[in-house]
């Protein structure tokens, strides 16, 4: 490691964020920060006990009634503060993101961009919550609305967008006045440490933020699902442990938003631009090296283009360069961990068992770090792994179709719901196509769909609730109608 970037890791707070106060683990524990292009060790947080997740809590119900009565205004100058401070140290947060995750700087300083946007959006819609005011129909009454914030929510996020997964929740429970404990995933902290040592800095009140990192995962986060002054939940992550979470938080009925897997497909029509759509095809498979929920995972291209596509498709995967994600010249990253690698080197040999044909890539690379070749198969069957699970790597495996109704049919068979991708030059088919896929976000004849400004979040077991957008801070407001005789 260069010796700025030591100097920058360095410089993270490792601490658990308490009330205000950085302190160490009850038990003194710590946990290591791999960097993912070496497997060597970069950091060592603090690896919080069940008391910590407990006194955590305990400090953001302390600061609930305070915060939320702090006028909006100020609440969001602290997010525009901290945008702009975001957009200042730029260059640090895309460094720290490359060295714990692995993504390319170009990926990160892309992240950072996105993830501070969040900050921005949020600190203008914190000013503008409204509630209604209406005559009953029966002219009896008068209905009163009004907004509140849901008070303390735990927010745990995941290790592929360190600091977007993070400021897309923050940002909009920062401007409706909710207070929080923070967890960020254990292989990536070193992001979230920074970020709330930086809304300090913005003035953010102790208690309002509370961050703590642990391996003990599953022990320190039940107790405060299970705690009645947790009034909600908001995960990103694997379907999976979505799963577990929501049955975790039945018992209290909390309320909970779950943004978790996808298995986003890709659709390629004759008509289509196909240098619009294999650019789009680029973005979508690789952006985060393929460790997106967004990711296109099944590409279904129609008969008459899909030699073409698949051709110049793979030309351009094969054309990528891999490497450190700090070096320059380098397109791709290596995975997170060699689990990840490994599970997508069986994904690709199944395929490859099941009568797929590599265009391109198609193996783990050896040596350090856990590097896995971009990866084009065609030909591949319904019936392939590949085809249903989330693949999480830099491989596209392509299968053609003939008609509109098979290509919706296919793109809807499977469990989850987040991101589609449709690439045509017919208006009427956009219409029609947008109206019959069952996700929560349609792409059309782009190849990236997250935006700030437009409600993010999935259908089926992709979850539910909306991140960003005007919907975003709805998930932190709860609605109170008072009935007014006159
Ligand atoms: P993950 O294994 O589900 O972990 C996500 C977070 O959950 C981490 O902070 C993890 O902590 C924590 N966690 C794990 N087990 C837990 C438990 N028993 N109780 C409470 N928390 C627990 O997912 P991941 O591998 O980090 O992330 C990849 C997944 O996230 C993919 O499926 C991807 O599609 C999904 N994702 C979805 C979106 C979306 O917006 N829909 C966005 C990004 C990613 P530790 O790190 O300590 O294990």
């Amino acid at each position: 490691m260069a010796s700025t970037q030591k100097s920058l890791v360095e410089s993270v707070p490792k601490g658990l964020l308490i009330g205000g106060t950085w302190r160490a683990s009850s038990d003194g524990a710590t946990l290591a920060v791999e960097d993912p292009s070496s497997g060597t060790t970069l950091a060592q947080v603090a690896d919080a006990t069940v008391a910590d997740g407990t006194a955590a809590l305990d400090a953001a119900v302390a600061a609930q009634a305070g915060w939320a009565a702090t006028p909006p205004r100020d609440r969001g100058e602290i997010l525009r503060a901290a945008f702009e401070r975001i957009s200042e140290r730029a260059e640090d947060f895309a460094t720290l993101m490359t060295l714990e995750m692995g993504k390319t700087l170009a990926e990160s300083r892309g992240e950072v961009t996105y993830g501070a946007e969040f900050f921005r959006w949020f600190s203008e819609e914190a000013v503008r919550i409204h509630g209604r005011w209406s005559t009953a129909p029966n002219g009896a009454t008068r209905l009163l609305t009004m907004k509140k914030p849901v008070g303390p929510t735990l927010m745990i996020t995941p290790w592929n967008f360190p600091l977007a997964m993070g400021t897309r929740k923050i940002g909009p429970a920062i401007a409706a006045g909710c207070t929080m404990v923070v967890k960020p995933a254990s292989q990536t902290p070193l992001t979230m440490l920074a970020l709330a040592e930086l809304l300090q800095e913005c003035g953010l009140p102790a208690g309002v933020l509370n961050v703590i990192t642990t391996s003990r995962t599953g022990d320190v986060m039940e107790p405060i699902i299970k705690d009645p002054r947790l009034r909600k939940l908001t995960f990103t992550g694997s379907t999976g442990v979505g799963r577990r979470l929501v049955e975790q938080s039945a018992e209290q009925l909390l309320r909970v938003s779950m943004e978790l897997g996808g298995n986003a497909p890709f659709i390629v029509f004759d008509d289509a631009d196909l240098d619009r759509a294999v650019d789009g095809a680029m973005l979508a498979k690789m952006r985060n090296i393929g460790e997106a929920c967004t990711a296109a995972n099944r590409f279904f291209v129609q008969e008459g283009v899909a030699d073409e596509f698949g051709a110049r498709f793979a030309k351009r995967m094969a054309a990528l360069t891999m490497g450190k994600g700090t070096k320059k010249g380098v397109d791709v990253g290596p995975l997170i961990d060699a689990k990840a690698r490994d599970g997508v080197a069986a994904l690709v040999e199944d395929a490859r068992e099941q009568g797929g044909t590599v265009l391109t890539g198609g193996s783990a690379v050896k040596g350090r770090g856990y590097f896995f070749e971009p990866t084009v198969i065609t030909d591949v069957p319904a019936s392939a792994r590949v085809m249903s699970e989330e693949i999480f790597g830099p491989v596209a495996p392509i299968s053609t179709f003939r008609t509109e109704a098979e290509a919706i049919e296919r793109a809807n068979n499977t469990e989850y719901g987040l991101a589609s991708y449709v690439f045509t030059a017919d208006l009427a088919r956009v219409i029609r196509v947008s109206e019959a896929l069952e996700y929560g976000m349609i792409g059309i004849n782009q190849g990236i769909i997250s935006n700030p400004a437009a409600p993010f979040g999935g259908v089926k077991a992709s979850g539910f609730g909306r991140e960003g957008g005007f919907e975003g801070i709805e998930e932190y407001l709860e609605t109170t109608y008072v009935g007014i005789a006159p």
